[in-house]
């Protein structure tokens, strides 16, 4: 979930760019929630100050709040063509004008305000990924975006290797913003070259059909993927939205070109086991996803027996193991065979392993290092690289630090709010007080109703009941549950306010259901005086 602001000037006039707008995907953790957003309000509240918003590369993580945001910011947008095409997709989608959006080619300069902001071609695992190199009065920054050295990207353009080194030759720069998801991983990340032909290799070993799942957005591993079809006499099969409207994208901006058209699904039971590979999307183990239909059965036009194959070109992104371990084993039940990056070497990360991280810091040289994008023991370690390579300072910030890069370099200056935005069905929340953290605590131990009619100390009518709480204890143990809560009622003094009163019900319940339950559940209580009726 990527969003980073460079600002310049005094506060109450500076001007802010904005680069990249990115999501996350809701975890057993925000139950119910498929996306997640940034909160932008520190920048909606100055967003006539905010110049521009600048995209990096097309992943989720970088653009994919767009379309939800761009609303309350209201301003340019700039991106290289394929990115500006799945985010015009996004935009359209929920009916909003794509005019905003300027083209920018890979190389080119713009200028927004003091920034002059270079797009650099930088290898990683979708097409146009772009370095930035970011010119002010006061002096260089570089923000890598997401990054790998890939000398054979199978698609698009190689790292722009000359065009870093000229950046930190021609001025020191201050600081480096940069990727840390490898950070711990030793060595280099690989090339999709040698994906692309170990692919070959082990399609030509598979006796039936071939099915294989990738990441949609990896246009250069769909590519190879066609051309391991094309080496093995097969015909491709696409199943899976995000895979059509990715090839499509490709094919459009020419990443594809040459490659035969794919045949539509449901004419895939007509073609010759040996002749077939379905290409689909589903690696992660998502069980809306076409593979996880085949999987357990219910897609509609491909049914998998035991003479397929299975390929995962991918790895497991930390947190989906369950759900990728439950389309394993509903393979492997039916028979089907599994060939995955342990078995064989097809699949490389799109993100610096170390080697790489020490050789992009020798080249650029910062004065301080900025390890973003990573779990905080990805970064921290990042840090750590950077040190080791001479770098004199390392920041490893959290979400809201404001860092000063100039005149006092590495200072931090402030902590502005942030948070997350919670998708909700057709709301948006703010997490923290959502509805979906109201559903994760009652995940964990239910809810209990109370509801109270008292006139005076006298209670009237008392009721409760709960959901996802054991019944017995209400069963069993209803006279203590009384008792406790008309103690609240005999206390010593003054009886106080209903609210009090609720407050003090709430709290005796729960020290019951504790007591009794061992876990406490959320306690709702309604406390109503009757004699306020009366009069
Ligand atoms: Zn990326
Ligand atoms: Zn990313």
């Amino acid at each position: 979930m990527n969003l980073n602001l460079y600002g310049w000037g005094e506060a109450g006039s500076e001007s802010w760019v904005m680069i990249d707008l990115g999501v996350t995907f809701g975890g057993p953790q925000e139950p119910g929630i498929d996306l997640i957003m940034p909160d932008i309000s520190y920048i909606e509240e100055r967003r006539d100050r905010l110049l521009a918003l600048v995209l990096t590369h097309a992943h989720e993580d970088h653009i994919g709040a767009v379309a939800h945001l761009w609303e309350r910011l209201q301003c340019p947008i700039y991106a290289t063509p394929f990115t500006a095409m799945l985010v015009e997709a996004k935009l359209r989608e929920q009916g909003l004008p794509v005019t905003m959006i300027n083209r920018i080619k890979t190389g080119d300069s713009v200028r927004i305000g003091h920034f002059d902001i270079q797009y650099m071609a930088i290898t990683h695992s979708i097409p146009e990924s772009h370095l930035l190199g970011i010119k002010t009065p006061a002096g260089r920054i570089v923000h890598t975006g997401d990054w790998k050295f890939d000398p054979d990207p199978v698609i698009g353009k190689v790292s722009d290797h000359k065009g870093f080194a000229r950046f930190a030759e021609e001025g020191e720069v201050l600081a480096m913003v940069c990727d840390s998801t490898n950070a711990m991983t030793p060595g280099h990340s690989g090339s999709e070259r040698e994906v692309a032909n170990n692919l070959i290799d082990v399609v030509k070993k598979v006796k039936g059909r071939a099915v294989v799942t990738t990441f949609a957005s990896n246009a250069a591993r769909v590519k190879a993927i066609f051309e391991a079809a094309a080496a093995n006499e097969r015909q491709v099969v696409l199943v899976g939205r995000s895979m059509h409207r990715i090839v499509e994208a490709a094919r459009s901006s020419g990443y594809l070109a040459g490659l035969p058209s794919a045949v539509p699904e449901e004419q895939a039971g007509f073609l010759p086991a040996e002749h077939t590979l379905i290409l689909c999307t589903g690696s992660q183990g998502e069980g809306r996803a076409a593979l996880g239909k085949m999987a357990e059965g219910n897609h509609p036009h491909i049914r998998l027996n035991s003479s397929d194959t299975v390929i995962f070109s991918s790895k497991v992104i930390p947190g989906n193991e369950k759900s990728v371990f439950r389309i394993l084993n509903l393979l492997s039940e039916q028979g089907v065979q599994v060939v995955t990056e342990k078995q064989a070497p097809i699949h490389v990360s799109g993100h610096p392993c170390r080697e790489e991280l020490v050789q992009m810091y020798q080249v650029i040289r910062p004065k301080l290092a900025i390890p973003v994008h990573g779990e905080p023991m990805h970064m921290m370690e990042h840090a750590r690289i950077a040190y080791g390579v001479g770098i004199a300072q390392a920041i490893v910030p959290h979400n809201g630090m404001m860092i000063e890069l100039a005149p006092n370099l590495g200072t931090i200056v402030d902590d502005v709010p942030s948070g997350r935005i919670y998708i909700d069905g057709r709301v948006s929340e703010l997490a923290g007080n959502s509805a979906a953290d109201d559903r994760r605590r009652l995940n964990f131990a239910g809810v209990a109703y109370v509801n109270l009619l008292h006139k005076g100390r006298e209670i009237q009518k008392l009721t409760i009941s709960s959901r996802g709480v054991p019944t017995q204890l209400l069963i069993d143990h209803g006279a203590q549950f009384d008792e406790a809560i008309s103690a609240v009622f005999n206390a010593d003094g003054v009886l106080p306010s209903e609210e009090v009163l609720g407050e003090k019900v709430r709290q005796s319940v729960r020290r019951m259901y504790k007591l009794l339950w061992g876990k406490k559940p959320l306690v709702e209580v309604e406390v109503t005086n009757i004699e306020e009726f009366a009069s």
